[in-house]
């Protein structure tokens, strides 16, 4: 299992916040999301992840931002503070879409001098806040301007960690925007694609530094599809499930190795029966090897990506470490080998002869599930 080495980061969108502390990928949330939580409850970050303003939702739905950006950098204190983790905060920026014109009746020009003028606000407000600066535009004319605007305001973009390129998401996967990256790239910016997908990265994304896709949720909403193996929800475009499996396809499509996911180490409801029988640490790990297990195995494995594989060999393990914990258990409640056997489908001898030995000594089950998840 190798970590991630270098290349292009991605981040995972999230509709739900409270995958910050389910999860420990990079996450891109959306402060409208987290703008719900009570400060008692906001969840605390497992993993690295970015803030996004909620820009293209209010510009879209209201035509302006309801939040000032006092309030916003309030936000962001708050979220930097309680959550932990952030990486960087998107500012309240001003998509150049026709549709996003449309609705604000502004121009180009327009839009571009509001996310500049944006962004050194919020900088002013909160110098201790890694607000990114984005770039806004239509055309690579325009993004070149925009380019202008920050070096005429004294901001340098090539020392700036992270630059974003806005109102690319709906049109990601032309040579226009592919062009436009190539030539902001070779200014030496480096740059986050906003809703960069698995068509654009496949085409430009060795340029890019990182990039965020909410894609998976779409894909499952529009067809209004189930993975198999989904039960409780009609299609998964809220699925944790599904939107982990978009992301091994994501990173596959990179050519990165990837770790396996770790979720929260607490037993669902589901399986809190079960943790009865087995330590609740030996479940928790189990869920997770089990997750990573369905996300990958339908991803084809490659000559570099042998993940799956090492998920399946893992799976095999724990749920041998949790089978060999319940018979342990039953022997101890005072199960003959010939009813044991009778449970698993298997004579009394069969079952004495694989499972006495990890039975006889209460520690096995212990040292098996250490072994597997060491
Ligand atoms: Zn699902």
């Amino acid at each position: 299992m190798a970590v991630a080495t270098g290349g292009t980061r991605f981040y995972l969108g999230a509709h739900h916040a409270n995958w910050l502390a389910r999860v420990d990928v990079p996450l891109f949330v959306s402060h409208r999301r987290l703008a719900e939580y009570e400060p008692a409850s906001m969840p605390r970050a497992r993993g690295p992840w970015a803030l996004d303003s909620g820009a293209f939702s209010e510009i879209a739905e209201y035509g302006q931002f309801r939040t000032s950006p006092r309030q916003y950098v309030a936000a962001v204190r708050r979220y930097a503070d309680q959550v932990g983790r952030l990486e960087w905060a998107a500012p309240q920026d001003w998509m150049c879409e026709p549709a996003m014109l449309a609705t604000t009746g502004l121009t180009v020009a327009e839009h571009q001098r509001r996310t500049v003028a944006n962004y050194l606000q919020l900088r002013q407000l909160a110098p201790e806040v890694p607000f990114v600066p984005v770039l806004q535009g239509w055309t690579t004319g325009d993004y070149l301007a925009c380019v202008g605007l920050y070096q005429a305001a004294g901001v340098d973009l090539t020392s700036a960690p992270v630059v974003g390129l806005g109102s690319v998401c709906r049109r990601q996967a032309t040579a226009e925007i592919g062009d436009l990256v190539a030539t902001l790239a070779s200014r030496g910016l480096r740059l986050h694609g906003f809703g960069v997908k698995r068509l654009g990265l496949a085409r430009y994304g060795h340029l890019l530094d990182s990039a965020d896709s909410m894609a998976w949720s779409a894909q499952h909403r529009r067809q209004s599809s189930r993975l198999p193996g989904c039960a409780g929800h009609r299609n998964c475009a809220n699925c944790l499930r599904a939107a982990l499996r978009y992301r091994a396809a994501v990173l596959a499509d990179l050519g990165q190795h990837d770790r396996l996911p770790q979720p929260a180490r607490t037993a669902s409801r589901a399986t809190t029966k079960v943790v009865t029988f087995a330590g609740a640490d030996l479940l928790a790990d189990a869920e997770a090897v089990l997750l990573a297990a369905l996300e990958q195995v339908q991803t084809p494995a490659t000559a570099s990506d042998q993940t799956g594989l090492a998920a399946l060999y893992a799976l095999g393990r724990a749920l041998a470490a949790i089978t060999e914990r319940r018979v342990a258990t039953a022997r101890a409640d005072g199960l003959s080998w010939g009813q044991v056997g009778g449970l698993l489908g298997m004579s009394r001898q069969a079952a004495r002869q694989r499972f006495a030995t990890t039975t006889d000594h209460e520690q096995r089950a212990g040292d098996q599930a250490r072994r597997w998840s060491a």
